[in-house]
């Protein structure tokens, strides 16, 4: 059985400042629970404030939001792997729908940017999802496997560090959300492509991400397909967050 996993997304939110009041709040109404990890993805000012405020906590993991494939250069505005590593992450985004459509990241330069972190001995979490458009077209299927063929070539041991989450695009923060079943219905496609690559697609982990709240989040997380959820807009409020992490053993 894999850990279960919930991920905040903060997006462009949240100062360092802001960031320990959040954890002041929250670390206190969240106590270690066997069988699951939180995994907190701050903007990168906040890592470091982050990671220090949550040092004692081991089934806490504090991961980046992007980071670049080139160790280091003339890339203005840019984080290399090892400045977030440095920070305290241990993780980070990779393709998440707004570097997708936002800014117009491909799917090489997100495989790029998961050899750069497996190198670095970070986890990738890798975002996929498919826009309203091409869900209507019947295309999600298509453009998922499409954005997992970045995973192609890696070995065993790589794939093992690898996280992938199901994030429909129509879903982020939309207040719309896939039904559990129709989640589960990708999630198990997106095992049998890992499947493909020889390792057990079940020691991947395959969370769920798009308009989660504490109302929705344990119809997620009850699936047995679906090993966690990764929310935006529900984990910026530490109150709100806290219950979706406990939604599971509530
Ligand atoms: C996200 O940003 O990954 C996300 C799922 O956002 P929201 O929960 O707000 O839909």
């Amino acid at each position: 059985m894999t850990t279960t996993i919930l991920a905040a997304n903060w997006k462009m939110h949240l100062s360092p400042s802001e960031a320990r009041a959040f954890l002041d709040t929250f670390l206190p109404l969240y106590e270690p629970t066997s069988g699951q990890e939180v995994w907190l993805f701050p903007s990168a000012v906040a890592l470091e404030a982050v990671a220090n405020a949550t040092a004692d906590r081991t089934d806490i993991v504090v991961g980046a939001q992007n980071v670049h494939w080139e160790p280091g250069g003339a890339f203005t505005g840019e984080l290399s792997v090892t400045m977030a590593a440095e920070a305290g992450a241990r993780a980070a985004l990779v393709g998440h729908s707004e570097r997708r459509h936002v800014f117009g990241e491909t799917d090489a330069e997100t495989g790029k940017k998961i050899r750069a972190l497996l190198s670095g001995g970070m986890r990738p979490v890798l975002c996929v999802g498919e826009k309203l458009e091409e869900r209507e077209a019947g295309q999600t299927a298509a453009v998922v496997q499409r954005q997992l063929s970045v995973l192609d070539g890696l070995d065993a041991q790589s794939l093992g560090q690898i996280v992938v989450a199901y994030e429909p695009v129509w879903a982020i923060g939309t207040g719309r959300t896939a039904s559990a079943d129709d989640a589960a219905t990708v999630h198990r496609a997106i095992r049998d492509r890992i499947a493909d690559y020889g390792v057990t697609a079940t020691d991947i982990p395959v969370l769920y991400g798009g308009s989660v709240k504490p109302a929705n989040a344990r119809a997620f997380l009850q699936e047995p397909e679906i090993d966690g959820v990764l929310v935006g807009g529900a984990s910026l409020d530490p109150v709100s967050w806290s219950e979706i992490c406990r939604s599971r053993v509530d």
